[in-house]
């Protein structure tokens, strides 16, 4: 279950900007449809890496912001009836259980409607998010934040897979035992090889998916090669990607676990 405990107030890392964002208790991991470049549709999670735009116009993620403070959900308590002050502690009351002057001060929301509203008010504004459509302009203005390149080809990678999905579906209701055809075009290589790149330059590299991008690239040479390398992180994606590649298919696969 996704359930929102309350809300983290964090500083922005360029400008010091305060935003609230939501805190999670728990997130719900499952989705509708997995895909191999690791699109998830109808997932209560949000897959954006995490990616905002400040007021500034920078662009940062939730990760590298300061942490100010959490404030736990409202109301956390239940409210408290009006009129809750004049409660009267006497021996009735005590029989019938009903809560005392004391019970009310210790385990009741005792703020008036204007100072729930007042608090509410005071939070910061929420963390904008980040449309796909945006990611050409978070690369380029983010061009020396490895992290940040990372994570904005990647949705790029996948955004510009969507197209493709929806001929995926239509083909797969009427032949579900083929592959629709699938060829990236240069923009799309562009995006992966760099992609790519980008993920092997760094310290433990995630190699299953880098051996989705040469895959999708269309260079299973290189796609078998970096599989090798993958271990166990996701053997049922392993497995899809190694009879993806034993197909000589390059597009975007929908999977089950
Ligand atoms: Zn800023």
């Amino acid at each position: 279950m996704t359930r929102i405990s309350g809300n983290r107030i964090i500083e922005a890392p360029c400008c010091k900007t305060q935003y609230s964002t939501p805190a999670y208790g728990s997130i719900n991991l499952t989705a509708h449809e997995f895909w191999t470049d690791g699109r998830q549709v109808g997932s209560l999670f949000n897959g954006d890496g995490g990616l905002r735009r400040c007021a500034c116009g920078e662009y940062f993620l939730l990760h590298m912001c300061d942490h100010i403070q959490t404030i736990p959900k409202t109301p956390y308590k239940p409210r408290a009836p009006k009129g809750w002050q004049s409660t009267k502690s006497n021996w009735w009351s005590r029989f019938w259980g009903k809560p005392t002057l004391g019970d009310y001060l210790l385990n009741y929301d005792i703020r008036t409607d204007e100072e729930i509203q007042a608090a509410e008010d005071a939070l910061p504004p929420l963390t904008p998010y980040v449309d796909d459509a945006d990611m050409p302009d978070v690369i380029e203005k983010s061009a020396k934040k490895r992290e940040m390149q990372i994570i904005a080809r990647r949705r790029m990678w996948q955004y510009l897979n969507d197209p493709f999905r929806e001929a995926y579906r239509q083909h797969k209701q009427v032949n579900p035992d083929t592959f629709p055809s699938y060829a990236a075009n240069e923009a799309q290589k562009e995006n992966m090889l760099k992609l790519a790149y980008l993920l092997e330059d760094g310290y433990g590299p995630p190699w299953l998916e880098v051996a989705e991008l040469c895959r999708e690239v269309g260079d299973m040479d290189a796609a078998a090669k970096a599989l090798l390398r993958a271990g166990k992180s996701d053997e049922r994606l392993s497995e899809v990607i190694q009879q993806l590649i034993e197909m000589n298919y390059s597009g975007p696969a929908r999977f089950r676990y």
